[in-house]
């Protein structure tokens, strides 16, 4: 049994049959990469994780529990997070702001910057913040507001406002998407970290390659909604089915 087992989803889209029968399975501790052209369902897929989407049928189990009928809040606090294909931060806040968002919304259920329980809350909470910051290497730049920063440092951000919650799945949607070669390599080399530092398991959407065989245990491809191969990345280089998949793009 995998951290996360989906089962038979298939979403449409008014005619349009986005997800068809998926079965998928992530083995806990692993990075489980979904490969696929575009507009073969990867999003769709992801949204149905996190409750954004429900799936028409099928089933979705995270950690022996039904993730469906929840609320994406709640399905956060079983211990899902999720890095979004364009960085999703308050660009009027601070970096050590937006790091203590998702901390008070892992505890309370809801964005409320103000709502330290006590003097003492708020230090620990301060403090919480600073050490993950630490970890990714932005400690220095706490104090500076988002909107100037580089698309580098907005998605490492981000993976701090991730992984402040101790997730035990991180899903990342495209997380180097528009990004030059060296802010790539960085996201790399921060996921390899952070996955040698914690017991995490990472569900990641990718199209770019080299990031898919520097990082993944596993790999899925899914085209037109419907998962053609999964394997280990060996296996999936030189795929017939999978070099058939990306022809039409
Ligand atoms: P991918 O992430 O693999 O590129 P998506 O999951 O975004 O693909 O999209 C799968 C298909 O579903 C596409 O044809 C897309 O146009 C369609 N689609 C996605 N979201 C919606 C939506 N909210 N309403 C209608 N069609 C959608
Ligand atoms: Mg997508």
């Amino acid at each position: 049994m995998g951290i996360l087992e989906v089962k038979d989803v298939n979403k449409r889209f008014g005619g349009l049959k986005a997800l068809s029968d998926v079965n998928l399975s992530v083995k806990e501790n692993t990075v489980h990469a979904i490969i696929g052209p575009n507009g073969a369902g990867k999003s769709t897929l992801l949204n149905c994780l996190v409750g954004k989407l429900i799936p028409d049928t099928g089933s979705v189990m995270f950690d022996g529990q039904s993730v469906l009928g929840r609320k994406p809040y709640q399905i956060n606090q079983m211990g899902i997070s999720r890095v979004f294909q364009t960085p999703e931060i308050f660009g009027d806040l601070t970096v050590m702001e937006n790091v203590m968002i998702p901390l008070l919304a892992k505890r309370d259920g809801a964005f409320r910057l103000h709502a330290f329980e006590s003097v003492e809350d708020e230090t620990d909470l301060r403090h919480e913040a600073e050490t993950m910051l630490e970890e990714v290497k932005m400690l220095d730049k706490r104090n500076m507001h988002t909107a100037s920063m580089s698309r580098g440092d907005k998605r490492r951000l981000e993976m701090a406002m991730c992984l402040i919650q101790k997730p035990k799945l991180l899903l990342l949607d495209e997380p180097t998407a528009g990004m030059a070669r060296a802010d790539t390599n960085n996201t790399i080399d921060l996921l390899k970290e952070i996955r040698e530092k914690r017991s995490i398991t990472m569900c990641i959407i990718e199209h770019d390659m080299h990031v898919v065989f520097s990082l993944a245990d596993r790999i899925t491809v899914l085209a037109q909604g419907t998962p053609l191969v999964e394997d280990e990345p060996q296996k999936i280089k030189g795929h017939p089915k999978v070099k058939e998949a990306y022809l039409g793009e």
